[in-house]
């Protein structure tokens, strides 16, 4: 199979040190050493996010972990509010549809970021009420100020669930601290590790409402994970060697300084950023996140034939935009296991490319 290097954002490049991790031997998930895995890589990941509420471990992509936050947290009667600036905003909304929940949609021009002040109105004209939204929008690659946004929901009574898959340890988001009520994350993002497990941390207030749930829910049931949580365990099996990786990662980032690893990706972030304006492309986003960068290409180039024979020639792979994105942007994912060196080495091909063409 031939392989390139990911720049891509989500998944990532793994390091060796993760990827050997994974290779081991699995244990058996109803016994003690489970129990131990779950509470190291709970303990680890309370240090990163800065949660003291459950965390449940799944074994799904980011999007199952979606699902959970909406099936156990919404009533068929609720009307949530979904504050949306990119595909992956749209996903909270055709999952609310997919339970025949109506939310009322705040959407924000692709590029920009939701702006606080859009959630307050919708809040002062519905009353208490759900909002979900993304902490770094993957499309596009703004960031939300989910400080502000958790501040207003809080002021409103209402609850925040904040979709972080591809911020969670790239971009700041203190859970506590930011009054952010479910917040959801992935391993295959800055955790460094294979696709497979995500992870939804709950703070109390808002696991009382899963209590009240009256969506149709089996393998993502919060209830049924709670049960098993208090043994160590998941009701299911789960996806061991992932965790191992996962277990990997968070120690890395913890190692290194939880405080470090957003400093470096901010560093990463502003070189990217400034390479890209360097070879003509425009930032797109106009609030940035710091877990992946987005330029806008010059008129008459598309990003596909360039990606392609990045690709092809030099075995490196950038992102390109999603549907009536496509062609237009090019993304650079820089969660993790990246360094300005690293990054520096695939902009020069980049930019080889896009001013020679070879
Ligand atoms: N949300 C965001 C912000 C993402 O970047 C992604 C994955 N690109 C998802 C959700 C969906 O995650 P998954 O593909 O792991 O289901």
């Amino acid at each position: 199979m031939k392989t390139y290097r990911l720049f891509t954002p989500g998944p990532v490049d793994i390091p060796e040190v993760i990827l050997s991790a994974t290779a081991k031997p699995c244990i058996y998930h109803r016994e003690e050493m489970f129990r131990v895995l779950l509470t190291e890589i709970t303990d680890a990941l309370r240090k990163v996010v800065k949660c003291s509420g459950r965390v449940f471990f799944l074994t799904s992509s980011g999007t199952g972990a979606m699902e959970t936050a909406c099936v156990n947290i919404l009533s068929s009667t609720d009307h949530p509010i979904v504050a949306v600036c990119g595909k992956f905003g749209e996903r909270w909304c055709e999952l609310c549809k997919a339970y025949r929940i109506t939310p009322t949609i705040i959407k924000e021009e692709f590029g920009r970021s939701v702006a606080p002040e859009a959630i307050e109105s919708a809040l002062k004209k519905s009353g208490p009420a759900v909002v979900f939204t993304t902490l770094t929008e993957t499309s596009t690659g703004a960031l939300n100020d989910i400080q502000a946004f958790g501040e207003i929901t809080r002021k409103y009574d209402s609850y925040l669930v904040v979709d972080g898959v591809a911020g969670v340890g790239a971009d700041l988001c203190n859970q506590d601290e930011w009054n952010v009520d479910v917040l959801i994350g992935a391993s295959q993002k800055a955790l460094m590790s294979p696709p497979g497990a995500a992870f939804l941390s709950i703070s109390d207030r808002a696991f009382e409402k899963t209590r009240v749930s009256d969506l149709p829910k089996y393998y993502f049931s919060l209830l049924l994970y709670e049960k098993f949580l208090e043994k160590g365990q998941t009701p299911w099996t789960p996806a061991i060697t992932v965790l191992y990786g996962v277990k990997k990662g968070l120690s890395l980032i913890v190692k290194h300084g939880v405080a470090k690893n957003f400093q470096k990706h901010r560093e990463m972030a502003r070189y990217v950023r400034q390479r890209l304006v360097g070879m003509g492309l425009a930032i797109f986003p106009e609030h940035p996140s710091n877990a992946l960068s987005v330029g806008r290409m010059p008129e008459g180039l598309d990003s596909t034939g360039i990606i392609k024979k990045i690709k092809e020639k030099y075995g490196i792979l950038f992102a390109n935009g999603q549907a009536e994105m496509k062609g237009k942007i090019l993304r650079v994912g820089h969660m993790g296991n990246y360094s300005v060196p690293k990054l520096g080495r695939a902009l020069d091909i980049l930019e080889r490319v896009l001013k020679k063409g070879i």
